[in-house]
């Protein structure tokens, strides 16, 4: 049997960090197999633009390296792949369901229906139709058809027994017949619901294992129903543990943003992101841009990987120990059976984590590469970047080291160099720069520089040594003068780094352009 699996999105205008793990889980168990994934759109009850709603998905799925082997963009022999274009499978399907007798067309009325729910509340049982305007047969439809009455197709659930199934992560799950309502399974207008059309679907592309997120598990018993009334196997199931909120048990939301920033981590992974966001034109509104969208950490710069490798860990490990893994590893050590069913509570600390350590990793040609499209982004660089200004950031880049933790970083790390005159922090420049004495340590640090030889990092500490000695001041009072003076603000690659990429020149103009501001 080939392994064939499926993430089956509805086109929702973002790719929610939940959704990504179930596709990773999904991807990794048909590539463990040499099977397939595929991609599948669940467009029926989309009302807007479908395109526009899916792009973010696509582009997100492809950006971690999640390919699909059947889907969109790609095509394949099950074609289509979206969900709206199959609907005469789906009607055919409930047709099929009705001639066996597994469904009936159902001409209740709503207030007929809420009277029976009504009366089996009171009675404290509950509800399950009693079928009284249930037809089987074409006589019986059409006296209702009589009485001004129009039909929804109707499952005929089993109200005795028991299904059970094994699944690959709960183990044996039971669900008692009695416990389902007869679910509707095409409207009135013919249109089909979601649940026909999924099973119809996933028989049709030939799916052998459904991987899906906990929430689907209620569903499982009406859609198995349909799939044995048509005659179809049932696909093994698998369902995924449900990635929760910071610290709790509940379902991360990206509707819940305001919440998450009172937790220390998530505030900081957020506010980090939308000072590069704002850096670079995006506007960070919640519905689009957030640490529980995958395109936030996209704009931001995080490695693809280090974001596959951490959700690889929400629910599912190795051992106990091991946390970082190739591609090639994962894929070759993942297991359904190693999935724990308790919620996954998303850890943005150890997401940065995971994220600090692939980027640790990676060479300064990488980080060149990976670095240089935000500075054109944010205007700091023309496109495509002289040789000259690559050479600065590359500089700045090893300047910096691990202190760059995401690429969008280096726009704080390499603007001042990119610009002639860079912004000055005020708040910097109070605190730095215009306090007693500041001017005349500038002064002296500055004819020191003239004539220090070679402009490198050891020659410029050295000269910083010998006047914060004669002036008999703390080292701490003039490096820091002299970052804000040269760089306008606190944070950066080391001073002396700074000042040697800088150069004599650029480096005396600007503490010369300082001297009015200090104290
Ligand atoms: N379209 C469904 C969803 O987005 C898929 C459900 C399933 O995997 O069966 O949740």
């Amino acid at each position: 049997m080939t392994v064939r699996t499926r993430f089956a999105p509805s086109p929702t205008g973002y790719l929610h960090i939940g959704g990504v793990r179930t596709a990773l889980f999904n991807w990794l168990f048909a590539r463990q197999h040499g099977g397939q994934f595929i991609l599948r759109i669940d467009d029926t009850d989309v009302a807007r633009n479908v395109d526009e709603a899916l792009e973010p998905i696509l582009s997100g799925l492809k950006w971690l390296g999640i390919d699909w082997d059947e889907g969109p963009g790609v095509g394949g022999p099950h074609a289509p792949y979206f969900q709206s274009q199959r609907a005469d499978r789906h009607r055919a399907a409930a047709e099929k369901l009705l001639a066996a007798g597994h469904a009936y067309r159902d001409f209740a009325r709503p207030e007929e229906l809420d009277e029976e729910r009504k009366a089996a509340q009171a009675a404290g049982r509950p509800f399950l139709y009693s079928r009284r305007f249930a037809a089987y047969d074409d006589a019986a439809a059409a006296g209702f058809v009589a009485e001004g009455r129009s039909s929804v197709v109707r499952l005929k659930m089993p109200r005795e027994g028991a299904l059970i199934i094994e699944d690959a992560v709960r183990g044996r799950v039971e669900f008692a017949w009695e416990r389902e309502q007869d679910h509707v399974i095409q409207r009135a207008d013919g249109s089909c619901l979601y649940h026909l059309a999924s099973v119809v679907d996933d028989h049709d592309l030939e799916i052998t294992h459904v991987i899906r997120a906990e929430e689907h598990l209620s569903n499982t018993p009406r859609q198995a129903f349909i799939a044995m009334s048509l005659g179809y196997p049932l696909p093994a199931y698998a369902h995924l543990p449900l990635v929760a909120e910071p610290g709790s048990r509940t379902k991360l939301s990206k509707r819940k943003l305001a919440q998450y920033l009172k937790n220390p981590d998530f505030k900081q992974v957020a506010e980090h992101g939308t000072r590069i966001a704002e850096r670079i034109g995006l506007t960070a509104d919640a519905d689009t841009f957030n640490p529980v969208i995958v395109d936030f950490y996209r704009e931001v710069g995080y490695l693809p990987w280090a974001i596959d490798n951490y959700l690889s860990l929400l629910g599912w490990s190795y051992d106990d120990k091991t946390e970082f893994f190739s591609r090639d590893e994962l894929v070759k050590q993942f297991t359904l059976g190693r999935i724990n069913s308790s919620p996954a509570s998303f850890d943005p600390k150890k997401l940065w984590a995971v994220q600090d350590h692939y980027m640790h990793a990676l060479s300064v040609d990488e980080k060149l590469a990976l670095m240089t499209p935000f500075l054109v982004k944010a205007g700091l660089l023309p496109d495509p970047a002289p040789a000259a200004a690559l050479e600065t950031v590359r500089k700045v880049i090893e300047a910096s080291a691990d202190r760059l933790k995401v690429a969008g970083d280096i726009l704080a790390y390499a603007d001042f160099l990119l610009v002639e005159e860079p912004a000055m922090d005020e708040a910097a420049v109070k605190q730095r720069l215009a306090k007693p004495g500041v001017r005349d340590l500038l002064t002296n640090y500055a004819a020191a520089l003239r004539t220090a030889e070679p402009f490198a990092p050891p020659a410029l500490e050295e000269c910083l040594k010998r006047v914060v000695e004669a002036a008999g001041v703390k080292v701490g009072d003039l490096v820091h003068a002299v970052r804000v003076a040269v760089t306008g603000k606190t944070v950066g690659p080391g001073l002396y780094d700074c000042l040697a990429i800088l150069g004599r020149e650029r480096s005396l103009a600007r503490l010369e352009r300082a001297l009015p501001q200090c104290g």
